[in-house]
């Protein structure tokens, strides 16, 4: 049975994305651990037939942001490390090192909870300390994060497996002094945590210690910064972080990334009505018709990530070309003028989001980007949005 609204996730895409953003962190002869985020349902992707796709294509380390997604992809026997960047409270702390995944931590409940788990288990639990270079939201700034640190190194159940930090302002701007700025506060605090414990520098053969910050943009744009590991996740789904990481890009002549994006969201036509002039569309009455127009009923709305905002805004495609949605978009229900596409037939693939083709070969595409604009919003809220619900279907 065919569904009547789904996902669909380009395999291509996905490991040409994977290629780009490994080949992008490589330098000077370094080879960072790929860690690609699959937080937030893999932004809105589908976790686990996502997590499956990337573990296939060598991806080792997958980003999380809580228990339930731990849980998921344990469940699912996928053999890649688990590392957890969202605020675990110290019982499901000890539940996630019991299931093996990584934790970052800025919380001596939480690494008390962590030792006492590992010791129960007879493992060893793998932590990184946040360090707060300027974002202010987890992270401890120096002095408690070399603290912590040794406390970790020097606990027979902890291992001090990374160091990180996360930048406040990469992506919203092309001036990268401030992002500089807080990655020197995050490499003074790297060498202290190294002298404290007695491990070896930076760049060491015998050096294990994994320090990252790097987000998307900055694999991107700084693969010198790269440091152990890069925790990649908007890039992964072929979308650039921002308009702004584009230009960066180009001025630093790196204009050979090219990205593709993963997802196509399409529903069938439900319904087709032909209405005359000055009739009214959908709640509100907020749309009329000035000229007789056929309207195609799409089968989704608000309840599956179609925001209301969208309404008498938004345009999906229909046989290649753009339809108007017209009319407020209800729960389940989305309008869309059709009248200017007389072959459309009820069972059509319409697209919401993604690239439709033409029947004489052209066609177009509606980006998460473009949605997000019409929205006043970022495409990672377009995409995340999208419901749970909805079956994800993997193409080649
Ligand atoms: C989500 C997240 C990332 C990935 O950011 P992108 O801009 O999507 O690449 C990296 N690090 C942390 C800590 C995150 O929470």
């Amino acid at each position: 049975m065919q569904p009547t609204s789904w996902i669909e996730l380009s395999r291509k895409a996905l490991r040409h994305n994977v290629q780009v953003l490994r080949s992008a962190s490589e330098s000077g002869g370094r080879r960072p651990l790929l860690c690609t985020m699959v937080k937030g349902n893999a932004y809105g992707h589908g976790l686990e037939p996502v997590a499956r796709e990337l573990v296939a294509a060598g991806v080792p380390w997958l980003g999380t942001c809580d228990l339930r997604e731990i849980e998921e992809l344990r469940q699912k026997g996928l053999p890649a490390a688990l590392y957890n960047v969202g605020w675990l409270p110290p019982d499901h702390a000890a539940r996630a090192v019991q299931l093996d995944a990584r934790l970052v931590v800025y919380d001596e409940a939480v690494v008390a909870a962590c030792s006492e788990a590992a010791r129960l288990a007879g493992l060893r639990a793998n932590l990184h300390v946040k360090v707060e270079t300027g974002n202010n939201r987890q992270g401890l700034r120096h002095d408690d994060a070399v603290r912590m640190a040794v406390r970790i190194g020097r606990d027979p159940h902890l291992r001090l497996e990374g160091l990180s930090t996360h930048f406040a302002d990469v992506e919203d701007t092309t001036d990268h002094r401030f992002a500089r700025a807080q990655l020197e506060r995050f490499e003074t605090t790297a060498a202290a945590v190294r002298t404290a414990l007695g491990l070896p520098p930076a760049g060491h053969p015998d050096d294990h210690l994994l320090c990252h910050a790097s987000n998307t943009a900055a694999v991107l744009l700084w693969p010198e910064v790269c440091g152990g590991l890069v925790r990649a996740g908007i890039g992964v789904y072929g979308l650039w972080p921002s308009k702004e990481t584009r230009l960066s890009a180009s001025e630093l002549g790196r204009r050979h990334l090219e990205l593709q994006p993963v997802l196509t969201w399409k529903a069938r036509i439900a319904q087709l009505r032909d209405v005359p002039t000055g009739e009214y569309v959908g709640y509100g009455r907020t749309f009329r018709t000035v000229r007789p127009t056929r309207l195609a009923l799409l089968p989704i709305g608000y309840y599956d990530g179609y925001d209301r905002g969208l309404s008498n805004l938004g345009q999906v495609l229909v046989c290649g070309q753009r339809a108007r949605v017209i009319g407020r978009v209800a729960m389940n229900i989305v309008t869309v003028d059709v009248t200017d596409c007389p072959q459309v037939a009820v069972g059509d693939e319409a697209v919401l989001l993604g690239a439709q083709a033409a029947r004489d070969g052209e066609g177009d595409r509606i980006s998460a980007d473009e949605m997000a604009g019409w929205l006043g919003t970022i495409h990672y809220e377009v995409t995340t949005r999208l419901g749970q619900h909805l079956p994800r279907v993997v193409v080649q």
